[in-house]
């Protein structure tokens, strides 16, 4: 049974997932129930209302069976209960929406930059937003004081981060304060911040959770049945819910998440390790797991772009975490933290042939810095 919504539809899945490694959760979760002639996959449900009386969804914006069975493997990958929603900002947005008109958020000086632009818009209508380098633990704590919600992202977004999950929790919790950690880089599989102490994880899925950048999603996961409830109540108010196929394509791609995850970290780990020995490469962020890196190009902004633009494998483009290699210049945006090096080419590590992507990238630093 689930904690929060107790659904009877949940009580099946709990029950035959329990105690499965995650490799096994990927694929088994978010199934119909095992009853004879029932699907395999849980069908796209494309209806905007139900018949009466009014015994579950009824309305579309309130719920649907896809959405569901997404909901359901996420929250057991993240050990909370989980609520789709239209887009990672989406999900960003409703957590962020627990700091009070006039309140206070502390959050990291480098990350994900449109999360950053929230909170500008936030600061313009009269909140307080305190930035901190996430990493100077004993700064983030007194930075907490007097706030109302800490926002991580561990690692960050461009720059690769690595915040102290369980003491900024545990400091956050002592004082009140509550925390929202964005999960997107690490995914379940390295990092389960529920389980750290964080009151609520939110997820663009349109990255590595639906790995293959053919679908927008969010996600939120909490274990609090007060923030599940209010989280809930914004995705239904505020309306901008996901589609049921975008759902469905999630669920999807989630299944091989493990496989491609493995992958693509294995791949990071050697792509960092060669970077590092690149005369063109003046210094590498790679937190020692996940599947992204980002490298400072000498010759700053204009053979970073040109390195970006030589490639042929890689592709420069926007987004990551889905099964192709994607490598982009972050400052280009004027929405980007100054704090992100201008030379900073942040690389979305795929699931290709490693030789094949460090032939292509160091050809493509070669040519850029010669
Ligand atoms: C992409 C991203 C988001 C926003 O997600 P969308 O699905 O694009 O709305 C939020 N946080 C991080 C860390 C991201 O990389």
């Amino acid at each position: 049974m689930s904690p929060v919504t107790g659904t009877p539809e949940r009580d099946h899945a709990a029950d035959h997932l329990a105690g499965l490694a995650p490799a096994s959760l990927v694929v088994a979760a978010g199934r119909p129930p095992r009853i004879p002639g029932a699907p395999v996959n849980t069908p796209v449900e494309l209806s905007a209302t139900y018949a009466a009386p009014l015994t579950g969804t009824g309305y579309g914006r309130n719920g649907n069976a896809t959405w569901t069975a997404l909901e359901e493997a996420v929250g057991v990958l993240e050990h909370g209960d989980a609520l789709v929603f239209a887009s990672g900002m989406a999900a960003v947005a409703a957590a962020m929406a627990f700091v009070p008109a006039g309140g206070t958020v502390v959050a990291p000086r480098n990350a994900y930059n449109i999360t950053t632009a929230l909170l500008a818009d936030y600061a313009a209508e009269g909140h307080t937003v305190r930035h901190v380098e996430i990493a100077d633990t004993p700064a983030v704590v007194a930075a907490i004081d007097g706030a109302d919600l800490i926002w991580l992202e561990s690692p960050t977004n461009p720059t690769l981060e690595v915040a102290d999950l369980p003491a900024l929790a545990a400091a956050a919790r002592e004082r009140g304060v509550l925390s929202v950690c964005d999960n997107t880089f690490a995914t379940p599989l390295l990092q389960q911040p529920l389980d750290l102490g964080v009151d609520v994880v939110v997820h663009s899925a349109t990255k590595y959770l639906s790995g293959h950048s053919d679908v927008l999603l969010g996600v939120a996961v909490t274990q609090r049945e007060d923030l599940y409830t209010a989280l809930q109540r914004r995705r239904l108010v505020h309306g901008g819910i996901a589609g049921p196929m975008e759902a469905w394509l999630a669920l999807r791609g989630l299944r091989t998440l493990h496989v491609r995850f493995e992958r693509q970290c294995a791949n990071a780990v050697e792509i960092a390790r060669r970077a590092a020995d690149h005369p063109a490469v003046d210094r590498v962020r790679y937190p020692g797991f996940g599947a992204m890196v980002s490298i400072e190009v000498r010759g700053g902004a204009a053979a970073a772009d040109a390195a970006a633009a030589g490639c042929r494998l890689w592709l420069d483009a926007t987004s990551l975490g889905g099964v192709e290699s994607l490598i982009e210049r972050r400052r280009k945006y004027a929405a980007e933290s100054p704090t992100v090096p201008e030379s900073l080419l942040r690389m979305s590590v795929g699931i290709e042939d490693v030789d094949d992507l460090w032939r292509d990238l160091s050809q493509a630093l070669d040519a850029a810095t010669g």
